[in-house]
């Protein structure tokens, strides 16, 4: 799964043929273990809290109120290094957005303790690293996207009506952070490209402007945001995707790239059989070590930037799932047909509903699995009306062997 060359790459040649070494091997003793107590999708600011009183005692690190949100939560940066490059991370603006909170948690955890280790000492000396972990405190309490107060914050950053929106405008106008990292999930029903895979990770360079202008500052976010796309790819092929880069003035990556911060997006996608976004956590926290690491020695000058405009664009999908070539059957009765699904939970992979039966045409689905000569037994969970289903039912589904009775092949 991982690039055979690590972070200690001693080869000659780049390992990953786009001009720098492979990302931060996150098994390797240079990253921390995960911090205990942030193993689910959902992460309240509680938990985040909790989690990390332990390594905020460190001497490594400083903790800082910048604000308080609409339900008096508070915003906290914390800050490493004493580098002349300053870095401005920000997570979960949008409340149910957490991985990129919990992979920051994990670097605060490596940063509170691996002060022996030489990436520790280089990231110290060059950077000053702050990060602002939850942005959107009462959002992450509800499980929304949006603030208490019903506002979206990537559309509050030029009207600022906020506190969470207006504490992050404040943070930025002080420290003037070179570079800014804007941290998101995602929809997960994106794959890369037409024939790609379901996305990983997607980027982008935010514009500065609706003629899509490729000004310093900008060509900067590009060159960094092509370094962490080259370290991405290696250990993700077919699952790195570009994010559209239609300009909305309103958001925060569009503002501060006018303000001349250097910022990039990413926002995590999924990963099958990754339920928790687990494995996606510890992939970002390396590919956060890893684009530090080479502003800190100076290598993301090096990589080519047409790494990033390269990529294939973050495709939507219309299902979750495609069963075809099969036997449909639906109250005993045999239809050669076609099964779309979608999942009530995508990254999951849980309560799935009918979406489509028939023939699905050119219709696109993250996964399509053959059922050729098998019989997809579909069981209506709604009795709405015995044995009839339509779509959006909530169903069961069997896929059998040699015969609609025959032994279960899979269910879902
Ligand atoms: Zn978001």
């Amino acid at each position: 799964m991982w690039p055979p060359c690590s972070w200690r790459c001693t080869s000659s040649t780049s390992c990953s043929g786009s001009g720098i070494p492979a990302m931060v091997d996150p098994t390797s003793v240079f990253l921390a273990p995960p911090l205990p107590g942030l193993d689910t999708r959902r992460v309240t600011a509680d938990m985040l809290w909790h989690a990390l009183e332990g390594p905020l005692q460190s001497p490594w690190l400083t903790v800082e109120d910048v604000g308080r949100s609409a339900q008096d939560r508070p915003l906290r940066t914390i800050t490493f290094g004493e580098g002349s490059t300053g870095l401005l991370l920000w997570s979960q603006m949008h409340g149910d957005e957490a991985t990129a909170t919990r992979a920051l948690a994990d670097l605060v955890g490596f940063f509170a303790t691996r002060e022996e280790v030489d990436l520790h000492r280089r990231l110290r000396q060059h950077l000053r690293i702050t990060m602002l972990l939850m942005l959107n405190p009462d959002g992450a309490q509800a499980h929304q996207r949006e603030t208490a107060d019903g506002i979206d914050i990537n559309r509050d950053a030029v009207r600022l009506a906020s506190p969470e929106a207006r504490a992050l405008a404040a943070v930025r106008e002080r420290l003037q952070p070179a570079f800014g990292f804007n941290l998101h999930d995602q929809d997960v029903r994106r794959r890369a490209g037409p024939d790609g895979d379901q996305v990983a990770f997607s980027f982008l360079a935010p514009p500065v402007d609706i003629h899509d202008t490729w000004a310093p500052v900008r060509a900067r976010a590009r060159q960094l945001v092509a370094t962490m796309a080259a370290a991405a790819l290696d250990a993700l092929p077919n699952r790195v995707a570009r994010w559209s880069e239609e300009y909305e003035p309103r958001a925060f990556g569009e503002c501060f790239q006018r303000a001349g911060t250097s910022t990039v997006l990413i926002e995590t996608g999924a990963l099958r059989d990754d339920p928790d976004k687990e494995r996606l956590r510890t992939h970002l926290a390396a590919l956060l070590l890893t684009s530090f690491d080479r502003l800190a020695d100076g290598s993301w000058e090096q990589t080519d930037p047409a790494v990033y405009t390269g990529l294939p664009l973050n495709r939507p999908v219309l299902h979750d799932l495609h069963l075809t070539g099969g036997t449909a059957v639906v109250g005993g009765r045999e239809t050669q047909a076609d099964v779309a699904l979608l999942f009530d939970d995508p990254v999951a992979h849980q309560a799935p509903r009918l979406a489509e039966l028939g023939d699905l045409g050119q219709a696109t689905a993250l996964e399509r699995f053959d059922c050729t000569g098998r019989w997809v037994v579909i069981e209506p969970l709604d009795k709405r009306s015995p044995g009839v289903v339509a779509p959006e039912d909530r169903v069961h589904i069997e896929i059998r062997k040699d015969g609609p009775e025959g032994p279960i092949a899979a269910e879902y």
